[in-house]
């Protein structure tokens, strides 16, 4: 428990130092047993020790006295309670992101590596307050057939079978909102087929990185 709680840590300092979420804005956490670790609350990630780490239990229950878990607790209880393939999850407010959730605009097939979140588009799940089970059910919905999502006037959320595959596809997110925005500012982009997707999907799934 002790190594996922660096983990934790050291991934929850790169969500300031590769710029996908300034200050203490953003969250992660790692399934554990029946449960799930999470970053506290309103901490500054250069700060966190590994007792700021919290246990939750999938029934969402944790032990006060140890401190205050993330307010988006919920969703993430959620995810690991509907997405057996979430073995991690990374909520970031990165800056691009989080430009195109404001329009509560999806990411449409504008390039091809659109489906490294699982589909022909990213979609935006609908706005609701933080911390709340709307959100959380807004954001599932948002998660159907996908493993990332934007979440409307907020940010993003990804998950995948391990922290560093999570992180990544968050910076990938990342990168494809910039792109897609630039994109937007010298006209109207293409948008490739359902076709094409689904081409690029199936030959996906034998890409092998490095
Ligand atoms: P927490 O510090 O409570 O995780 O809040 C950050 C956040 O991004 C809320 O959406
Ligand atoms: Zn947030």
């Amino acid at each position: 428990m002790i190594k996922l709680k660096s983990e934790i840590i050291k991934f929850s300092k790169m969500l300031n130092s590769k710029k996908l979420s300034a200050l203490r804005s953003g969250n992660i956490s790692i399934r554990y047993k029946d449960g799930f670790l999470i970053t506290p609350s309103g901490k500054k990630y250069s700060s966190l020790k590994n007792k700021d780490i919290i246990f939750v239990t999938l029934k969402g229950e944790y032990d006060k006295r140890k401190g205050k878990p993330s307010s988006e607790w919920k969703f993430h209880q959620d995810i690991y309670l509907n997405k057996k393939a979430a073995n991690a999850i990374v909520h970031a407010h990165s800056t691009n992101a989080t430009a195109i959730s404001v329009h509560n605009k999806v990411i449409p097939a504008f390039h091809y590596m659109v489906a490294l979140a699982g589909g022909e588009d990213i979609k935006c799940a609908k706005y609701a307050t933080y911390g709340t089970r709307q959100l959380s059910k807004n954001i599932l919905k948002a998660l159907k057939n996908r493993k990332a999502c934007l979440i409307s006037n907020h940010g993003q959320i990804v998950f995948d079978e391990n922290l560093p595959k999570a992180f990544e596809l968050a910076e990938e997110v990342e990168n494809l909102s910039l792109q897609y925005i630039t994109a937007l500012k010298i006209g109207r982009p293409k948008i490739l087929s359902k076709k094409e997707m689904n081409k690029v999907l199936v030959k996906s799934k034998n890409y092998k990185r490095g």
